[in-house]
């Protein structure tokens, strides 16, 4: 333990047994440079016997290059993971991930016999807004709409997710249908507030949405995708009825 300050000298009984019941263990530690810098290593320990003495024969292995590539790969993984569920123009959840958390909400609902709802956003005329503005103004004017609708969830549970392309979608859990119209409410109104201006709109001089809502409580012999069915309906009929409005699918019983 001379060059194993992690080594106590307490600690030293308790490997010696270690090393004479396997004979021989590999294990992880720091060391200290000269210099008094962290030192990673690799330890790999021996039991040796030689002319009636016992050895405790270790090779340390310098794993500094090991354990920065490591960290590299962590930090990669974590960027991967990053890409992978958010969505690359808005920064909120993407379209795999609102599949996997409502598939995953669906069942837990469904356990608990707690009401799930779905608001399915779509704004409005906005090929009209592209085609006057431009796609980066589009662009510009998605982020906003989605960083807005993001906002404007409040529990822990909720999620906000670009669905397609200018479709956003909120998964909302244990959340009746009252709630559900409160934050189509919500949105609706901060949406109006942010006046993005649109004049070839036809519905209103500012950035409208259309909504479709949809509350159940899960069946776990039926699927999501019948909450999407329903949602999607909802909302063909607030755009069908005029647009910037939403639009409840009631349920027949
Ligand atoms: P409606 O009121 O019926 O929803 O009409 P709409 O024009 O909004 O609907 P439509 O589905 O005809 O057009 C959607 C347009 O959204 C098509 C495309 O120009 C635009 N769009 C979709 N994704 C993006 C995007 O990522 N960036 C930009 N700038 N535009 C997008
Ligand atoms: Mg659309
Ligand atoms: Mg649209």
């Amino acid at each position: 333990y001379d060059i194993d300050p992690h080594l106590h000298p307490s600690n030293w009984s308790s490997h010696w047994q270690k090393l004479k019941e396997q004979e021989a263990f590999t294990f992880e530690s720091i060391h200290f440079t000269k210099e008094g810098e962290n030192l990673p290593v690799e330890v790999t320990v021996n039991y040796l016997e030689f002319e009636q003495q016992e050895y405790n024969c270790a090779i340390v292995r310098d794993i500094r290059e090991r354990k920065q590539a490591e960290a590299k790969l962590k930090e990669a993984n974590q960027k991967l993971q990053y890409l992978a569920t958010i969505d690359g123009l808005t920064q909120i959840a993407n379209r795999r991930s609102f599949d996997e958390y409502l598939e995953q909400e669906w069942l837990k609902m469904s356990h608990s016999k707690q009401p799930l709802s779905l608001i399915l956003c779509d704004v409005d005329y906005f090929k009209k807004y592209n085609d006057y503005y431009g796609h980066q103004a589009g662009d510009d004017c998605l982020k906003q709409v989605a960083y807005t609708i993001n906002n404007s969830i409040k529990r822990p549970g909720d999620l906000a997710a670009r669905y397609g392309g200018e479709e956003f979608a909120i998964i909302l859990p244990n959340t009746n249908l009252d709630g559900a119209v409160c934050v189509a409410q919500r949105i609706q109104q901060t949406i109006k507030e942010l006046e993005l201006v649109h004049s070839v709109s036809e519905v209103a001089q500012y950035i409208t949405l259309s909504m479709g809502i949809f509350s159940t409580i899960p069946r776990p012999e039926l699927s999501p995708s019948s909450l999407i069915t329903k949602v999607d309906l909802a909302l063909y009929q607030a755009k069908k009825a005029g647009r910037d409005r939403y639009f409840v699918y009631e349920e027949e019983v």
